[in-house]
């Protein structure tokens, strides 16, 4: 039934807009009227809100807290459908009175279905839609709305066997779709379902961590319809569950569209399914944004101006090298350079380049494509690993005759990355000739910038951690308070909100002859220090020091083994 809108505008604000404005709000959700009508008014949100609780006569609740004893007495669904949370205040009147907060004000036929599973007297409040909606979202969980048992619905159930099965697949469509979307919305860049005796865990890696997703009570019962969908979805064999599969999910939706990996393997409970979130639309990643300092970006932006060469970014996995790469095709990309990328898998893209996808499972490995692109007249390559000795080796020749070459390694710091394909067997002449510059990298998450914290710093132990690391500890000095999280509404209560890079930066030429003698890495480390290179934890207690992270994030990512 669509609402009419001298049902759901008081009359005061229906005389302030255009019928159009008034047909517009009547036909959207409820969880999206209030962004319209802030619109139609010219007002922001919380001022539009304001607005309509005065004209409708209710109150807004700022800072709302879930009644957890009220929970149970409503269906998901109906919460999920009218966006409506049970409420604590905390001078609640006496009395048996159900307060509940929502984000528009309640329709007729909305407080008719409230009655049918509680006796309580409603009284209502209104309450930012965000907030809302986050409420609902913790404590239904995700998709809560669309797995809800049938006979709590609010439509009229199904009569007919087929009917019912029906609904339970368009529910799981539903619930596996909530929990891509919200996914997305939440910045993550991995899901994971994961069958636990007796549950369905889904988590989400956000900024680096793994993160548990609030999911319904009743998720086991659909476990195996999900996994199933998920596997239709990644066009998988939906019969085979006792062998690992790889597949990809074309994803979309409303205001998103994205491609997903998807990879299965058998458990002891049931089929474990990893989906890997590519090229979400984020922001435009430039050295500046990874959290480079202008010398930093200065130094790299020198090497990328030079027609051949080799350029290596290290790291372990998800220390975001593939992101560096791109913000250096993307700062390089001009109509005049033919850049072809060769990656696996493609996580952004870049306009204008060719990017080409590997397939070992067809013969088409990183040295096989690499040997065909050369034919190809690129001026700029980036091949996403050097993982053997033959992309090592046609990636090194190309980058001496001709070609501006980037590429990854898996080695704990700069100077590894040397000897990491010296003892792959490339000769060292070579290596020194070819690398023009080496950046290892980490991420940290980076502190809320609405919440953060300052703390007391105790001088002893900060003393000890540099040490540590293998830092001067003179340099705690002046430093008397450093940045904490706190946790807020913006940053879901971590204190965290998105990723900061930590670089060392190594242009090798200085070091020409002791790569050339084959020296070690301790000792190629050492030389580097000693010709002024910043390590990875100078970087890192810079960013702790300018308030960015924290010395815990830091220790998190640079075990102290490795200083
Ligand atoms: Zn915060």
């Amino acid at each position: 039934m669509v609402a009419t809108a001298s049902d759901l505008l008081p009359a005061t604000l229906a005389a302030r807009l255009a019928a159009e404005q008034q047909q517009q709000l009547a036909g959207a959700p409820r969880a999206q009227r209030l962004a319209l009508l802030a619109r139609a008014l010219a007002l922001d949100e919380p001022a539009a809100l304001a607005e309509l609780a005065a004209a409708a006569g209710l109150d807004v609740v700022i800072a709302p807290v879930v009644a957890p004893a009220a929970l149970p007495l409503l269906p998901a669904r109906l919460v999920h459908d009218f966006q409506i949370v049970p409420l604590a205040l905390p001078d609640l009147p006496p009395g048996d009175d159900l307060h509940l907060a929502t984000v528009w004000p309640p329709e007729a036929h909305m407080v008719r279905w409230i009655a049918t599973f509680t006796p309580r007297c409603v009284r209502w409040h209104l309450a930012d839609p965000a907030r809302v909606r986050q409420l609902i979202v913790e404590n239904y969980g995700v998709g809560a709305g669309s797995l809800e048992d049938d006979d709590d619905a609010p439509e009229p159930s199904a009569t007919t066997a087929t009917e019912l099965d029906a609904d339970a697949d368009a529910a799981v469509v539903r619930f596996v779709t909530d929990i891509i979307g919200q996914a997305i919305a939440d910045g993550a860049t991995d899901i994971h379902f994961e069958p636990q005796e007796g549950a369905l865990r889904i988590r989400y890696r956000v900024d680096g961590l793994l993160v548990p997703v609030p999911v319904p009570d009743n998720l086991l019962r659909y476990q195996d319809a999900i996994i199933s969908r998920l596997k239709i979805m990644a066009r998988l064999n939906i019969s085979e569950k006792r062998l690992p599969q790889d597949g990809r999910i074309n994803f979309k939706s409303a205001d998103a569209a994205l491609d997903i990996r998807v990879s299965t393997i058998p458990t002891i409970y049931a089929e474990s399914v990893s989906l890997r979130l590519l090229n979400q639309r984020r922001e435009a990643f430039t050295m500046e944004r990874l959290g480079m300092t202008a010398d930093e970006q200065a130094q790299i932006s020198h090497v990328l101006d030079f027609p051949h060469g080799l350029v290596l970014v290290t790291g372990p996995t998800g220390s975001g090298k593939s992101t560096s790469l791109n913000a250096f095709l993307r700062q390089i990309n001009a109509p005049e350079l033919r850049i072809i990328t060769i990656e696996d898998p493609i996580e952004y893209e870049v306009p204008g380049a060719n990017q080409m996808q590997i397939r070992p499972e067809i013969g088409l490995s990183f040295a096989d494509a690499l040997r065909h692109i050369l034919r190809q007249d690129p001026d700029v390559i980036m091949v996403g690993e050097i993982r053997d000795r033959e992309t090592a080796d046609i990636a090194i020749r190309a980058s001496l005759t001709g070609h501006l070459v980037f590429s990854t390694l898996h080695t704990n710091d700069a100077p590894g990355a040397i000897t990491r394909l010296i003892d792959m067997g490339i000769e060292p002449f070579l290596v020194a000739s070819a690398v023009e510059l080496v950046i290892a990298q980490r991420l940290v998450r980076r502190l809320c910038p609405d919440c953060a914290g300052r703390t007391a710093v105790n001088a002893a132990s900060l003393r000890d951690t540099l040490e540590a690391l293998g830092l001067d500890p003179a340099k705690v000095g002046t430093v008397r308070e450093l940045g904490v999280p706190t946790g807020c509404q913006r940053c879901r209560g971590t204190g965290f909100r998105g990723r900061v890079g930590l670089f060392e930066i190594l242009p090798p030429k200085p070091l020409h002859n002791l790569i050339v003698q084959r020296e070690s890495t301790r000792t190629l480390a050492q030389a580097a220090r000693e010709h002024g290179i910043r390590t990875l934890q100078q970087s890192g207690w810079d960013q702790v020091r300018a308030g960015l992270t924290t010395l815990d994030e830091l220790l998190r990512v640079i075990t102290i083994s490795e200083s």
